[in-house]
């Protein structure tokens, strides 16, 4: 039978209130905007620190088949899959001084990833490798990108170190003219634009922000010649330093540890507690690696993906924190009791909520020997309002002498001095501040991408889009021809985004083919087709609407103001599944309804 209120452990009532209320005291009307733009005097925060030298060659004015922007996972898989169908005048234009994207600037002691590499890292059946860890460590990940470009010959037409500025449809040549800050206006018959969902650091907008004269910088721009050491921790530069960690999310979780195991003082300053789970990494098992048959990965991707969608498996290939939190979240609300009232489902989902949430409570209390700290880093609020994370040496970091949780009530740091951080009116002194303070989301598409898109008859996308996306399945938009988009917005949304992204390059891959095929020109959706989409973009969204407006604020619901474009731009509501099956169906029918094509 289901539980009743009664047989629980906790008192519902009193929880959801405690998550009211925590809630409230971090809604604030400045919503996104609370944060500050890496420009202008802030712009050196995003200068490349792992370059040894500007780079220097003539502009180009050359056609390629097909500009990808964006050389991280997305733009990868894109060359990748195009490749294999046998178009391979492709050429990647990368901002960051080599291919990797996410994991090229994400370089902080302690970067990993938490989804399983066997599953995460792509590509890796046609590149014949096997990570070494269930959850492989930043530089094992950065050097699998580099394989993956060097394995499909990715190096040689690559245009790294640039960043494009603009991209303009020319209707006569029917060509893209590609413009980048380094002079070139080269032209491509087709555009895949990967350009990352957090490409873009951020800081907050703290009174004073720009008047620290200590060393500061963002942990996607880790300044080892500060702090010396590397990705596996060792910073002996901050042996005599006062440091402030500012933020306490997934990447602040991963670095704190080794900031607190190296610093004289460390301060880490949290608005928000992350809820953590246990981490249990492990060495690659070699006996199961010769076990594996053709199209595990594959296999694999989509057993994980399936429990993450509440689907139903023979067995959960991955048996990690992810597939628990689901497993445990949809055994609650469909497996106890054979009479389960599906009414009743939304109930019993927040309760096995609750549950799991008191245990990740539980864990710090248990974790952390001072029992004001350990209050101060429990989560009150549910589990996927915020990204969950998983660490072993995180919580105990606060049980270390020269380590001090510094926790601001849900209001985050008050203001930041010429010597140091104030909260709760007390000044902090400190010789370096690092921002773990995440990257933008919630703002528009274009201002992301750092470059706008002209198409035809002069439009801009960023007009076009100003309140909100319109695509057919996040992947072509009305008045742009033969441009593509690899991205979450409008499109499946997976735990696992590579899964996704490998989905949407084969779609991509599918459709220049089929164009090939027919000796099409162009290819354009048509504003009918698009039309329909968003339309089931905005119907569907209403699935999690009430869940999303109850959360704590973060970037999962536009900073706790959800509104019709945050939604109209989030992915589509039904899931990754469904998406799925959607676009193979689409494919399936083999008319590329929707798209119209000229030859
Ligand atoms: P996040 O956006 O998750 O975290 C930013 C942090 O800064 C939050 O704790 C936020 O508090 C805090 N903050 C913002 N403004 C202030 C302020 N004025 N005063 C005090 N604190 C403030 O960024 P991350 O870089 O941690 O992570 C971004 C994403 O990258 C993750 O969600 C995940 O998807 C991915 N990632 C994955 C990793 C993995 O696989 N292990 C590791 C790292 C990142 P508040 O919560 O209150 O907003």
């Amino acid at each position: 039978m289901p539980p009743s209120d009664e047989d629980l452990a906790f008192d519902p009532d009193v929880l959801r209130e405690r998550y009211r209320v925590e809630r409230d005291k971090r809604l604030r009307p400045d919503a996104n905007e609370q944060y500050q733009e890496m420009a202008g005097e802030f712009g050196h925060f995003v200068e490349d620190p792992y370059i040894d030298g500007e780079l220097d060659r003539e502009p180009l004015t050359d056609e390629v088949e097909v500009v990808v922007i964006g050389g991280g996972f997305g733009g990868l898989i894109a060359a990748a899959r195009l490749s294999e169908i046998g178009i391979s005048d492709v050429r990647i234009i990368e901002k960051g001084g080599d291919f990797g994207g996410t994991w090229y600037w994400n370089r902080y002691p302690g970067a990993a990833c938490d989804t399983e590499a066997y599953i995460y890292l792509p590509l890796l059946e046609e590149l014949g490798y096997v990570p070494t860890q269930k959850y492989a460590h930043a530089p094992e990940i950065l050097a699998h990108t580099r394989n993956i470009a060097l394995h499909y010959g990715l190096y040689e037409n690559a245009c790294l170190q640039t960043a494009v500025t603009s991209l303009e449809w020319d209707e006569d040549a029917e060509r893209w003219i590609v413009r980048t800050d380094r002079g070139d206006a080269m032209q491509a018959r087709f555009i895949v634009m990967s350009n990352g969902p957090l490409n873009r650091p951020k800081l907050p907008g703290i009174p004073g922000i720009g008047g620290f004269e200590g060393h500061t910088f963002h942990t996607s721009r880790w300044d080892y010649g500060y702090t010396g050491g590397d990705s596996n921790g060792d910073l002996v530069g901050l042996n005599d330093k006062r440091v402030a960690v500012i933020g306490t999310g997934a990447t602040a979780v991963q670095c704190v540890p080794h900031v607190g195991a190296a610093a004289k003082q460390l301060f880490v300053f949290q608005r928000t507690p992350s809820s953590i789970d246990v981490r249990a990494n492990r060495p690659t098992d070699p006996e199961w690696v010769k076990t594996l048959e053709p199209g595990w990965q594959k296999e694999r991707m989509e057993n994980f993906n399936t429990l993450c969608q509440g689907g139903v498996v023979e067995e959960d290939l991955v048996k990690d924190g992810w597939t628990e939190i689901i497993r445990n979240l949809i055994s609650m609300a469909n497996y106890r009791g054979k009479d389960t009232n599906w009414d009743d489902v939304p109930r019993l989902m927040e309760l096995a909520d609750f549950e799991k949430m008191e245990q990740i409570r539980g864990r710090a209390e248990a974790l952390v020997e001072d029992p004001q700290t350990a209050e101060a880093l429990k989560p009150w609020y549910r589990q996927f309002c915020k990204r969950p994370c998983f660490h072993d040496n995180y919580l105990q970091t606060f049980n270390r002498e020269n380590v001090e949780l510094i926790d601001t009530d849900g209001l985050g740091v008050e203001r930041i001095t010429n010597k140091g951080v104030v909260t709760n009116g007390r000044e902090y002194e400190v010789d370096c501040i690092i921002f773990a303070t995440g990257f933008e989301v919630g703002t528009d598409y274009t201002r992301r991408a750092g470059y706008d898109t002209i198409g035809r008859g002069g439009q801009k996308l960023s007009d076009k889009w100003a309140d909100g996306m319109r695509t057919l399945h996040g992947v072509h938009t009305n008045g742009f021809p033969n441009l593509f988009i690899i991205s979450n917005s409008q499109a499946g949304f997976t735990t696992n985004f590579p899964h996704s992204m490998d989905e949407t390059a084969k779609h991509i891959g599918y459709i220049l083919e089929q164009c090939a095929d027919e000796g099409a020109r162009t290819v354009e959706v048509t504003k009918e087709a698009e039309d329909r989409w968003v339309e089931e973009i905005i119907a569907v969204s209403r699935y999690n609407e009430d869940f999303l407006v109850s959360c704590t604020p973060g970037y999962y619901n536009n900073e706790g103001q959800p509104n019709p474009k945050s939604v109209q731009n989030g992915p589509y509501g039904k899931g990754s599944r469904p998406y799925f099956r959607i676009t193979a169906a689409w494919r399936d029918e083999g008319s590329m309804a929707g798209l119209e094509r000229t030859y």
